[in-house]
């Protein structure tokens, strides 16, 4: 049968409507098997463009964008988020700071506005000479202590390093000066979630929801543990 034929001609089928002739079933097979494997191929482009553009904005940190539900407002990726490097000076000790407490966890700003609403009602002042460090101030921080200190080794002894190690920049701790308000808060904060952690740093406290029951860890040397 040639094509032009065939082209006019009903394709045979049995008495079913089913088609009989093997030509007709292999055309229809080659068809259905060519448009199978452009709906495959179009799908997985699909599923590759859609994978690597999340990916690629999940490595620039942007992911949150595409399902954030408060459009403008991405959701923090905590060490990320800076704290003020300074603020006004301390009302009672200008030799520090009382920054503003931003970039903290919400429930530790919170904590922390309790902590110096209770200081405030027994006539304490509390300043806030450090609270909030993103990645990127703690890295900082640790850039000036090399160059102070020569080594990186030296350095190490003093300012945290790898940041993501430090309180400060998972949002969990503030440094409270001058050393009488932070005595205050060592004798006083335990009820409210705040402690002292370390021998060397009179000044730090961390919160934890856990310290109203479970009572301050005990002291440990230093924070970089030397
Ligand atoms: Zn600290």
């Amino acid at each position: 049968m040639s094509r032009d034929t065939f082209a006019e001609t009903e394709p045979p089928t049995d008495c079913y409507g089913l088609l009989t002739d093997h030509r007709i079933k292999g055309r229809i097979i080659r068809f259905m098997s060519k448009t199978s494997r452009r709906v495959v191929f179009g799908v997985l482009l699909i599923v590759t463009l859609v994978v690597s553009t999340g990916g690629a904005l999940g490595y620039l940190g942007r992911l949150t964008l595409v399902f954030d539900r408060h459009p403008g407002k991405p959701l923090a990726i905590i060490e990320e988020v800076p704290g003020p490097p300074d603020g006004p000076k301390c009302a009672i000790d200008a030799r520090y700071f009382d920054e503003k407490p931003e970039g903290l966890r919400p429930e530790v700003l919170q904590a922390w506005s309790k902590l110096r609403q209770k200081a405030s009602e027994q006539g304490v002042t509390l300043c806030l000479n450090d609270g909030k460090r993103s990645r990127g101030q703690q890295r900082a921080e640790f850039d000036e202590a090399v160059e102070k200190f020569g080594t990186e080794e030296l350095a190490s002894k003093y300012v945290l390093n790898p940041p993501d190690r430090s309180m400060h920049v998972i949002g969990f701790a503030v440094d409270i000066q001058p050393i009488e308000s932070a005595q205050w808060v060592e004798k006083n904060g335990n009820t409210l979630g705040w402690c002292r952690r370390y021998e060397n740093e009179q000044w730090h406290f961390e919160y934890n929801a856990d310290y109203p029951e479970a009572g301050c860890p005990a002291l440990i040397p230093s924070a970089t543990g030397s």
